[in-house]
């Protein structure tokens, strides 16, 4: 009984780089807990897939405008996005961080005052900054991806970025030369895989049925456990 008839191929999007949901290894194709979910989730329920590779705020912006049919790219399922989007059941909890140079003497969102900060343009970080900004008094500048925002505070161009918790440890486990000042994630949040609003219904509900059936064999823990080990 499976939903997808006739073994339908679909373009999902992703972003460039979001390690570890997705990292382009040194032969340029994807991997990450993003990629090996769909991955076993389109065998098990029937489909093919070409995947597009963008920056997050372009991605968004294909499937919003019906020119890619999915995405998955550790997107937070938030009410403003469930405008544009319908988004799977949640499949990852994360929340947002802001990280520093490891030498900085930053230590609170107070000592941001009078200082740039570095945000990733469309994300939910960036948006949780821009709501704090005027409380802390910060300059914003925009990245379209997460490796030049932090490099712009690694080389001090910039004295803060704002991230998803996750990834940005994940980054700093890796050698990023950043560090996560003493701090309650805000706006605690789930990952959804996403299509266009009222678009690919099908697609959806194949790929909630091959989540649900990962989760019950064990599959989803042991593809999280390979990238985060007992870290989350
Ligand atoms: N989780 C964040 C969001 O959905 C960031 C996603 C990303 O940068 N790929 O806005």
């Amino acid at each position: 009984s499976k939903i997808l008839k006739n073994n339908p191929h679909y373009t999902i999007v992703t972003d460039t780089t979001f390690p570890p949901f997705e990292i382009q290894a040194k032969n340029g194709k994807y991997v990450g807990i993003d990629m090996e979910i769909l991955k076993q989730i389109s065998v098990n329920e029937g489909f093919t897939y070409t995947l597009k590779p963008m920056s997050f705020n372009s991605e968004t912006q294909a499937v919003a405008n019906g020119q890619a049919d999915a995405i998955i790219s550790g997107f937070t399922i938030t009410d403003e996005r469930k405008k544009l989007f319908d988004f799977s059941e949640p499949y990852f909890e994360s929340g947002f961080i802001w990280a520093v140079r490891k030498d900085s003497s930053i230590k609170g969102l107070k000592d941001l005052k009078g200082k740039t900060v570095a945000l990733k343009t469309g994300t939910g970080s960036a948006d949780y900054a821009k709501s704090i900004q005027k409380k802390y008094g910060f300059d914003i500048k925009y990245f379209n991806d997460s490796n030049t925002m932090y490099n712009d505070v690694v080389v001090g161009n910039s004295v803060a970025c704002f991230e998803d918790q996750p990834v940005m440890q994940y980054a700093i486990k890796n050698g990023i030369k950043l560090t996560i000042p003493k701090q309650k994630p805000a706006n605690t949040g789930h990952y959804g895989f996403a299509v266009q609003k009222g678009k690919n219904n099908d697609l959806l509900q194949a790929f909630n049925h091959g989540l649900k059936e990962l989760k019950d064999n064990g599959t989803f823990d042991q593809i999280r456990n390979k990238y985060l080990g007992g870290d989350q």
